[in-house]
């Protein structure tokens, strides 16, 4: 996967923005807003913990046989008349996309919401070579007027105050000064976006499903975007990562009841549409990705975060994300599934300790994907490569030296409760550096120890 933004570690990136207090609790509490409304939405459900199991059986099912579901979509694909690519990385991808705009002479292509061709730079990529790239989801284009990568994953723009979009409306589509009003905004956006509409020479959109016996991708949008999109144009191109195939209308109906209700709360979104197939007289082309997925697929565990759904829920839980915003992650994904499929490209090896592994993730992951479980994993597998963050390399043997030594812990120990309950906390706080910047140091107990507690009551027990 993808990282942005140089080799800036987390927590750095992280300590800068919590400088602003007034902005962390407002980015705080707009996210839990979104798991407030996923709760009522999933508790609306019944068959909610049903719906979820069933959803991680068939994506896992999936993945373990995806070279059979793969060559059955291409297949179908094949006899609705749609041509299918294969790209192994992000520049196989985005060549193929322009070769195809290139036959066409397409200079105005619109786009509706897709990680996928974030995570390969496609709109740079285009841009370079002299096409009008329009992403046309609101909070997309919003982030593309303000020349920013996307903050979350399904609302892109949720770093921005209202105040702030109205102002940089002003600047880039003249919007009227000082206006902050989401509906006025929303119209502006509508009729500056319509005009690219009518413009455009062709459609991009990503995929949220590729159904493998139907030979169709979904696409599911708030806006309608997607569907104005790709319907006005004579070409339209869906670009997928190959974890998006499920096998059939079934498992996209189960995936489909839990999409919208985990990221928003809503039952569904307002437009999910199928396409099967081109429109008379155009072409409709499928691009598959793997962009390093297949190399996470060799691990068990790791692999499980291809059970994604791209809900967001997992980031709107988190109390890691929702303090630090997504930036701090210098990864194109964040949050903890930025760092289940990130971690491993982490320069800082950081990324992996951007997590309290309280596991409220997991919990709300409507595929069970096992996030905590990975984020740990990628934990040990730094440590092991001897690539641990924060200086932790110098000291870290020494302390698990210490540690492993009985006498040296106990004395260790003592020393630590004497102090603690002689000393002031101002004076021993110090020493416990970063840890104890937000935190109370433990009160020692007054007499005895936990190690004698021990040896008289379990010891050999
Ligand atoms: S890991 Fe689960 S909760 Fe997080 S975005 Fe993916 S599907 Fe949603």
């Amino acid at each position: 996967m993808a990282l942005i933004g140089g080799i800036e570690s987390h927590a750095s990136a992280a300590e800068k923005f919590n400088r602003d207090v007034d902005r962390v609790n407002w980015h705080d509490k707009a996210l839990w807003n979104l798991r407030h409304k996923r709760d009522l939405a999933a508790e609306s459900q019944p068959e909610w913990e049903d719906l979820k199991q069933l959803g991680s059986e068939y994506k896992l099912h999936t993945l373990a046989n995806l070279k059979h579901y793969l060559t059955e979509f291409e297949a179908n694909c094949k006899k609705n008349g749609i041509v299918v690519h294969w790209a192994k990385d992000g520049k196989e991808h985005n060549e193929i996309v322009h070769s195809i705009l290139a036959k066409h002479n397409v200079k105005n292509l619109v786009k509706s919401k897709s990680m996928l061709t974030e995570e390969c730079h496609l709109n740079p990529y285009l841009i370079e070579r002299g096409i009008d790239v329009i992403d046309t989801d609101l909070g997309e284009r919003i982030i593309q007027l303000n020349e920013q990568p996307p903050s979350h994953i399904v609302v892109p723009a949720i770093h921005l105050k209202k105040e702030e979009v109205g102002e940089l409306f002003h600047r880039k589509i003249g919007s009227e000064k000082g206006a902050s009003c989401p509906t006025y905004l929303t119209k502006q956006a509508r009729a500056h976006l319509r005009q690219k509409f009518l413009e455009a020479d062709a459609g991009l959109t990503g995929v949220n499903m590729a159904v493998a016996s139907e030979g169709a991708v979904a696409i599911a949008t708030n806006e309608g975007n997607a569907d104005m999109g790709v319907n006005l144009p004579k070409v339209q191109i869906h670009c997928m990562g190959i974890d998006k195939i499920v096998p059939n209308m079934d498992a996209a109906s189960v995936l489909s009841r839990t999409l919208a209700r985990n990221a928003t709360g809503q039952p569904i979104t307002s437009y999910t549409t199928f396409y099967k197939g081109p429109k008379e007289g155009g072409e409709m082309h499928v691009v598959l990705v793997d962009n390093g997925r297949t190399k996470l697929f060799q691990d068990e565990l790791l692999a499980e975060a291809y059970k994604c759904i791209r809900c967001g829920g997992c980031l709107n839980t988190c109390p890691v994300y929702r303090r630090s915003s997504g930036f701090s992650y210098n990864a194109l994904i964040p949050g903890p599934i930025g760092i289940a499929v990130s971690a491993g490209d982490d320069e800082t090896h950081s990324l992996a300790w951007a997590c309290s592994l309280c596991g409220s993730c997991t919990q709300v992951c409507p595929t069970k994907v096992p996030l905590d479980k990975i984020i740990f994993k990628w934990r040990r597998i730094h440590s092991e490569q001897g690539k641990l963050p924060y200086g932790k390399n110098g000291y870290m043997p020494w302390v698990g030296k210490f540690m492993a030594n009985e006498t040296m812990l106990n004395l260790g120990m003592a020393s630590a409760r004497t102090a603690l309950r002689i000393l002031p906390d101002a004076l021993m706080k110090p020493f416990g550096m970063d840890w104890t910047k937000h935190r109370e140091l433990p009160k020692a107990p007054k007499t005895g120890s936990f190690e004698a507690w021990f040896k008289k009551n379990r010891e050999n027990k």
